[in-house]
């Protein structure tokens, strides 16, 4: 059996998870009906401390249909260079609303709240582009799983209030970033005019995310969900596996951030420029290959060859992912592989 260190997403739904769908209650969600779907929404708006939430299949729905709330046709959103809602979401925040981006480069995508605050320009009249909201990632996913400061996003917070602007957190792995962190999901929450987070990464459901903010908001983007084709029925057994695993699964995260720890410090044993072990603070181990004549796409065939397979993203980087599915066991046999694999 390979090792699939790809991404968080490959996990299979555990036995207790696959009983909790087959025993969900379930109604017509699009009617409002599913008492599994309805419970599962408040359940996580009031673990942020917010007012309401909204089921969708993916985590880009979630965070698209919070942008398209905060942001008008024409307006901007400010993210960091290799966010997911710039980089990874095909556009859609152009395609679908009319959203114009501009981006600052945070290292490892770390926030500083005065990159974001330094190009924002709201209110700015006829002739230039309007900022209206700035979007968060926490953790972040192309940085390398990166947990960002509380005082960052609070000076942020601070900031944008100044200038009458909305934050958006895409929290797609805040689950890792809140056991990282110690920092309590209601803290978090307190930030944010809108919340993206997935139940399919580390907590290991097929499919679920829950986009969170204020009734109107939310009311709102049930209409939007519908109009994008995203109205589901008795999606009650989706549901279900979210509760599972919000029951299950957030504490565990610890041992995913564990091993990709132990990982990094293998594999800065093999080259020590291909990662600082001191980077890695959750499930993500980012390598950079800027010493080895291979590119990334070379490295992850070879392997792959051997049983293990990573995320080729950038022509140099690689991306590993420790996930529920991955073991002490398995963590050997992949530092063999990257050992083996590994030209310098
Ligand atoms: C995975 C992810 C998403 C959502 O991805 P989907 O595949 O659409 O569910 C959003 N933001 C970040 C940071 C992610 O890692």
């Amino acid at each position: 059996m390979a090792i699939d260190l790809r991404s968080d997403t490959v996990t299979q739904p555990s036995k207790g998870m696959r009983d909790a769908i087959a025993s969900a209650p379930v109604g017509d969600d699009v009617y409002g009906d599913d008492p599994t779907v309805n419970s599962l929404e408040e359940r996580v708006a009031q673990l942020f401390g917010k007012e309401a939430g909204l089921f969708a299949p993916t985590g880009s729905l979630a965070n698209q249909l919070a942008i398209r709330m905060l942001v008008a046709p024409g307006e901007e959103l400010l993210a960091e260079t290799n966010s997911h809602i710039v980089r990874a979401e095909l556009g859609a925040a152009a395609v679908f609303s009319g959203i114009t981006t501009r981006t600052w480069p945070g290292e490892h995508g770390l926030l500083k709240a005065s990159d974001a605050l330094e190009i924002a320009r709201p209110n700015s009249g006829p002739y230039l582009v309007s900022t209206t909201a700035i979007a968060v990632e926490n953790t972040h996913n192309f940085g390398g799983g990166t947990v960002q400061p509380i005082s960052e996003i609070a000076a942020l917070r601070k900031g944008a209030d100044e200038l009458g602007l909305t934050l958006h957190l895409d929290g797609a792995r805040i689950w890792n970033a809140h056991v990282a962190s110690g920092i309590a999901l209601s803290e978090y929450g307190k930030y944010f005019d809108t919340i993206s987070v997935c139940l399919s990464k580390g907590l290991g459901a097929p499919v679920g995310s829950i986009m969170i903010s204020t009734k109107e908001r939310v009311t709102k983007a049930r209409v939007w969900r519908k109009r994008y084709g995203a109205g589901m029925r008795q999606v009650g057994v989706l549901a279900a596996a979210g509760h599972y695993a919000l029951d299950n699964n957030i504490e565990r995260l610890a041992d995913d951030h564990r091993r990709a720890k132990e990982l990094a410090v293998a594999i800065a044993a093999i080259d020590s420029r291909l990662i600082d072990p001191a980077t890695v603070t959750t499930n993500i181990v980012g390598l950079d290959l800027a010493s080895s004549s291979l590119s990334a796409s070379e490295f992850a065939q070879r392997c792959r060859d051997s049983g293990l397979w990573l995320s080729a993203l950038g022509p140099k980087y690689v991306r590993l992912v420790t996930h529920m599915d991955f073991d002490d066991a398995q963590q050997e046999q992949a530092v063999e592989i990257l050992k083996k694999s590994f030209v310098a």
